[in-house]
């Protein structure tokens, strides 16, 4: 039997190769699970995705003349869907649950060997595949194992087959509650009618209220709503036909919406908000309280820029009121590498906020925190031991700039007070992260006598993607020459200047500086807030030069995108010489290490442990490559970038964003937020090839169209 597979997928998108995973739990043992199984099997087929449907256990299997075990829900798979490869694969005899009819025949059934059946089957599987639970969510498999322990392990999205009737609301409900206390989200339900509906007008307004109260009380999308279908009790093969059919021609919203695709809006289905005529669809007052009260970033409060109204997030997808679903070509800022609301993620959360959402760090520890510091120092560059914990990016570099001070201080060198940093650079919006900023393009004019005057070497101009010339690190060394005595650390951004250019630049200028602050007693000091956790297609940004820093700041991805939490990591040397003779470092944040914020980072780092991210950014790299490729040469671009999972074009002049952005939601569908004379983006891992195509064409669209002037 092989061991746990590691969970492959995200909620309701491909993952990363293409391959699109459900499974089916039922709200009870005839909620219409091998309907729903078999009905999403032929609309992916409609819509050209190759099937699979599976039922890993099947009880009440009759036995042929030759002895052997027939599957009937296999059976109908077949019938449902010619084409379908279908496979049952633990058959049972006793037409009872999994547990009882395995003890009777002496066998085990176990949710990690079952896990390991299903991921030989699906793994060789290139499309869609359908896994069908055994009876209602709680079935036993065994003495202590339920079908959400199976689920939990496979990690794929789980669809609720719901049977409507009276008593559905309940059903539903319970069984949401159960896959959630094991961790398991749902991507969403659908309705199956079993038998014919009563034609009371009780029974009328009773089905239609169900839909509505399970959507609103689990916070669930309806998928689909299928009827009773008469045709399938035919004698006549070619009536059944046509009845799953009609069943697949209803499921293929569902299965769009399960690949990622548009929001899943089966015919009837109501609006969880209904939406004014609004251009935005949203309500006027949301909008216009949030234009008189709420400061956005970098925005006047007196002439605010246009905001949107996001109401759910969901793979690679942002939905707004008005219901349009746009790609995400920004991950909120280099956060969501795994894609919006992944179960995983949600779990880890939820199980957390269950336990303990917040403890105070001063005098405590706890799992989560410890549980993350190990699997942070496992995985980043070699030499760094102590991890602190803060919360915003902004924050982490403050502690590693008091860190670096610190250090200097403890160690007899107090004229080292000085930071020396390179233009170009970005930091974070605090006073010291400020003063580190690009004097130019950040915030020194407006803060001039309050922020620390720090020393700046020019802007790294080799570029990544061109030979390297030694010649092109003198500005470096004549700033380590000048300011190196004095200065206590290099802080940069390493290999990419994020928010302060987009420019990347070449890994033999981070060894040079790193062979500087040997030379001159500084230390290292990397912000991979933006770059860390494999944006640039290495893990850190660091590991194309094979540098190691002395303090490393990581931010935003942490968490995957769920909550806010940053670190500042440090050598042993480090920690030792700040601590000298009983010195102690002097920042605690009050939501110092939240164990939820840590929950969620843990399995973030989990999802990343595979390997899989590389593959993923190598394949949005060479997209974006390809897409943006036909900028270059156009009038009014100065330059295209493409580096990892960040596709750049600059342009010559800065650009109106608010006309960008309308254009791009508008025209496109995209979520793509220009700033300054930069139109870029970095999605989420897991986008598929056919969003980046979206992306880019929206990109060449601003430039041909002519919208960014
Ligand atoms: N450093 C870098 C390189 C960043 O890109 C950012 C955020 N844009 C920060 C620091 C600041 O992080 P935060 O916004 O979480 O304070």
């Amino acid at each position: 039997m092989t061991s746990s597979p590691a969970p492959l997928n995200v909620p309701g998108t491909a993952s990363s190769t293409g391959h699109i995973r459900v499974c089916i739990a039922g709200t009870g043992t005839d909620a219409g699970k091998t309907v729903v199984t078999a009905g999403l099997a032929g609309a992916a087929r409609s819509l050209g995705l190759v099937p699979l449907a599976l039922k890993p256990v099947q009880t009440g299997c009759p036995r042929g003349a030759d002895g052997s075990l027939a599957a009937p829900d296999a059976a109908v798979y077949r019938e449902a869907c010619a084409a379908v490869p279908a496979e049952a694969l633990l058959l049972f005899e006793d037409a009872c649950s999994p547990h009882l009819a395995a003890r009777r025949e002496g066998r085990a059934v176990t949710a990690a060997g079952l896990a390991g059946l299903i991921m030989e089957r699906v793994e060789k599987h290139e499309g869609f595949t359908v896994i069908e639970g055994a009876g209602g969510v709680m079935v036993p498999l065994n003495d202590t194992e339920t079908l959400p322990d199976l689920f939990a392990l496979l990690g794929f999205p789980v669809v609720l087959a719901a049977a409507n009737r009276l008593g559905a609301v309940n059903h539903a409900l319970l069984s949401v509650a159960a896959l959630r206390a094991r961790g398991v989200e749902a991507a969403g339900f659908i309705l199956t009618m079993p038998a014919p509906a009563g034609d009371s007008e009780l029974d009328r307004r009773i089905l239609a209220d169900n839909r509505e109260t399970i959507a609103r009380m689990t916070g669930l999308p309806c998928l689909a709503e299928i009827p009773f279908v008469e045709e399938l009790r035919a004698p006549d093969a070619a009536v059944r036909a046509r009845g799953w059919e009609r069943i697949a021609r209803l499921l293929v919203p569902a299965v769009e919406f399960l690949c990622g695709g548009r929001e899943a809006q089966p015919e009837g289905t109501p609006e969880k908000v209904a939406p004014d005529n609004s251009s935005t669809g949203s309500a006027p007052d949301l909008l216009s309280f949030d234009r008189e009260h709420i400061w956005h970033p970098y925005t006047s409060a007196l002439r605010p820029l246009r905001a949107y109204e996001a109401v759910e997030t969901r793979g690679t997808r942002i939905i707004l009121r008005d219901g349009q679903s746009l790609v995400d070509g920004m991950a909120s800022w280099w956060c969501a590498i795994h894609g919006y609301n992944h179960p995983a993620l949600l779990a880890a959360l939820r199980a957390q906020a269950a336990r303990m959402p917040h403890v105070m760090f001063g005098g405590l520890t706890h799992e989560p925190a410890v549980g993350l510091a190990r699997k942070l120092l496992d995985m980043a560059p070699a030499g760094l031991e102590r991890v602190f914990f803060a919360d915003s990016g902004s924050v982490a570099v403050e502690v590693a700039l008091k860190m670096a001070l610190q250090y200097q201080q403890a160690g007899g060198r107090p004229e080292k007070s000085r930071i020396l940093t390179v233009r170009g650079g970005y930091h974070g919006d605090t006073l010291g992260a400020m003063s580190v900023c690009d004097p130019e393009n950040g915030m020194h004019a407006l803060f001039r006598g309050v922020l620390p005057r720090q020393a700046f070497a020019p802007r790294p101009e080799c570029r990544f993607d061109a030979p390297y010339d030694p010649a092109q690190a003198l500005g470096l060394e004549a700033a380590f020459r000048e300011h190196g005595p004095a200065a206590a650390a290099l802080i940069m951004e390493p290999i990419l200047q994020g928010a302060g250019g987009m420019w990347m630049y070449h890994p033999q200028y981070l060894r040079r500086a790193r062979e500087l602050c040997r030379e001159y007693g500084c230390l290292l000091v990397l912000d991979e807030i933006a770059t860390g956790f494999g944006r640039t297609g290495e893990l850190f940004a660091c590991g194309w030069a094979g540098v190691e820093p002395d303090i490393l700041c990581v931010g935003k991805a942490l968490t995957g995108g769920v909550m806010t939490l940053a670190a500042a990591l440090a050598t042993g040397e480090v920690a030792r010489g700040v601590s000298r003779d009983g010195g102690v470092l002097m920042h605690g944040p009050t939501f110092m290490a939240n164990p939820l914020a840590c929950a969620v980072a843990g399995a973030s780092l989990d999802l990343l442990a595979d390997g899989a991210w590389r593959e993923d950014v190598a394949r949005i790299e060479a997209a974006l490559d390809k897409g943006l490729a036909p900028c270059r040469g156009m009038p009014g671009v100065r330059d295209v970038r493409v580096l990892g999972a960040v596709g750049v074009l600059e342009m010559e002049r800065p650009m109106n964003t608010e006309r960008l952005q309308e254009y791009f939601i508008r025209e496109h569908g995209v979520w793509i937020r220009p700033f300054a004379r930069l139109i870029y983006v970095m999605p989420p891992y897991i986008t598929p090839a056919g969003e980046l195509e979206t992306l880019t064409r929206a990109m060449r669209g601003a430039v041909t169209e002519n919208v960014w002037e």
